[in-house]
């Protein structure tokens, strides 16, 4: 086989990926998926199923759910497996004795080794929260293809990710749904370098959540079965109720800063109750661009993995004329304070999105614990924006260090709210 190069061709791929002409790959992609067991986890074995000649799943990885993943690893046989607690690590290798040979790994460091690993090619960083920093920022400094699901890491941390893709060389691709959009209908370039020439503003599309036409009272008494039933998209709980409070779309304004190099001025926030029109990229002759589609994530994720080329996502072609309108309306921020308190530590800069995002993850546990109320969570985050010293994130040190004590004040607040409120 003679290999050429096209002119087209990105950098950040290995020439032997490309076929003569540039059309079709002829080397399997390996591809890491952390988080696998997950809502987003899932949808991307989906997609990797149906390119098995491009792409295999070399890694999976998981926190508790040994069952999900013993079946995934029966199924798709990848070389390492790995859980995040050592003790389900121990009853997975058990389990998979016999008839499996994938080798299980534990914790942080199995989670670094797959991550950075030399064979790997893509790694798709889909853990929940912040748990999913340090895999993210090692597959960022080891140059790979970071397919970025993991908001948090990005809010936590999105200097340090940035430079360090900067520094190594690795392509991060938006997965959020609206970020994907966004990058969709920028000029295409690279992420480390975000070409915004003649751009105006980033519009930021949101559902506006389950609670979108309740009044503030009775969201004040909204329990997590009816924050978690999200009108649009089958989500993990913690987004489901980050949808609910509209920090997920406070957590997405900062993330779109970070990846695109934009201060939070630029970018507006329009609530969509339909999610067809992922978000939009206005520019200065008056021109918006838009990226539409059905809401199911394996679009995004599926443009994450064929990028720049375009792959099967198994998505249904969307029906302009049976949706017939789309509406749009401006954000609530008396209803959704959240909204307002993520725009403001985006405003404040420096470690106020690592306390933000960290009290936030404890409001949000101990409200889908039934521990306090959905109205609580926007004290607790308050109490440790007010509590916690506001510092340059010059380190993962630092930042980690900002996420212990928010989480710290965070959890007296639910404690304190708890003994106020009575047992809820
Ligand atoms: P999920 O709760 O469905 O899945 C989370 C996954 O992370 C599971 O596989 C779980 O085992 C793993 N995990 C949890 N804690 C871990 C830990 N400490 N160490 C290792 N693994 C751990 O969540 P999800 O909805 O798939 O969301 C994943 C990420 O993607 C989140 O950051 C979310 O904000 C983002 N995201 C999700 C969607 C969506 O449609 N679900 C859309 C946009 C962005
Ligand atoms: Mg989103």
């Amino acid at each position: 086989i003679a290999w050429t190069v096209s002119a087209a061709l990105p950098p950040s791929l290995p020439l032997a990926c490309y076929w003569r002409g540039g059309s079709a790959m002829s080397v399997v992609q390996q591809v890491v998926v952390l988080g696998s067991t997950g809502s987003i986890g899932v949808s991307t074995l989906d997609v990797i199923a149906r390119h098995s000649d491009r792409f295999s799943a070399w890694a999976l990885a998981a926190n508790r759910s040994v069952t999900a993943l013993a079946a995934q690893c029966r199924a798709l046989r990848p070389r390492y497996a790995v859980m995040m607690d050592p003790d389900c690590a121990e009853t997975l290798r058990t389990e998979l004795s016999g008839d499996c040979d994938t080798e299980v790994l534990a914790g942080a460091d199995g989670l670094n080794y797959v991550a950075t690993h030399a064979e790997v090619d893509a790694v798709m960083a889909a853990i929940v929260g912040s748990a999913g920093l340090p895999s993210t920022l090692a597959a960022v400094q080891a140059g790979k293809r970071v397919l970025l699901a993991n908001k948090e890491s990005l809010v936590m941390a999105g200097h340090l990710l940035m430079s360090a893709a900067r520094a190594s060389g690795a392509v991060i691709l938006p997965i959020d749904s609206e970020h994907n959009a966004i990058f969709q209908c920028l000029p295409q370039g690279d992420l480390a370098q975000p070409r915004l020439d003649g751009v105006s503003k980033i519009l930021l599309t949101a559902s506006g959540g389950p609670f979108r036409t309740w009044s503030a009272s009775a969201i004040a008494a909204a329990t997590p079965a009816q924050a978690c039933a999200h009108p649009n998209w089958s989500m993990g709980r913690k987004i489901s109720v980050d949808s609910a409070t509209l920090m997920n779309k406070g957590l997405e304004l900062i993330e779109a800063c970070w990846l695109f190099d934009v201060a939070p001025a630029r970018v507006d926030i329009v609530v969509h109750p339909e999610s067809i029109v992922h978000s939009l990229v206005q520019y200065v002759d008056g021109s918006v661009l838009a990226q539409l589609g059905n809401p199911d994530m394996r679009t995004p994720i599926a443009y994450g993995l064929g990028w720049p080329q375009r792959i099967d996502a198994g998505v249904a072609a969307l029906d302009l004329v049976a949706l017939s309108k789309l509406h749009f309306e401006a954000p609530d921020e008396v209803r959704f304070p959240c909204l307002r308190i993520a725009r403001e530590a985006a405003a404040t800069g420096g470690t106020a999105m690592a306390v933000c995002n960290a009290a936030n993850e404890v409001a949000v546990e101990a409200f889908l614990a039934e521990r306090i109320a959905f109205s609580d969570i926007p004290h607790v985050i308050t109490a440790a924006l007010e509590a916690v010293a506001i510092v340059e994130p010059t380190s993962l040190d630092v930042v980690e260090t900002a996420d212990r004590d928010a989480r710290a004040i965070a959890v007296e607040q639910v404690v304190r709210r708890r003994v106020a409120g009575g047992e809820k």
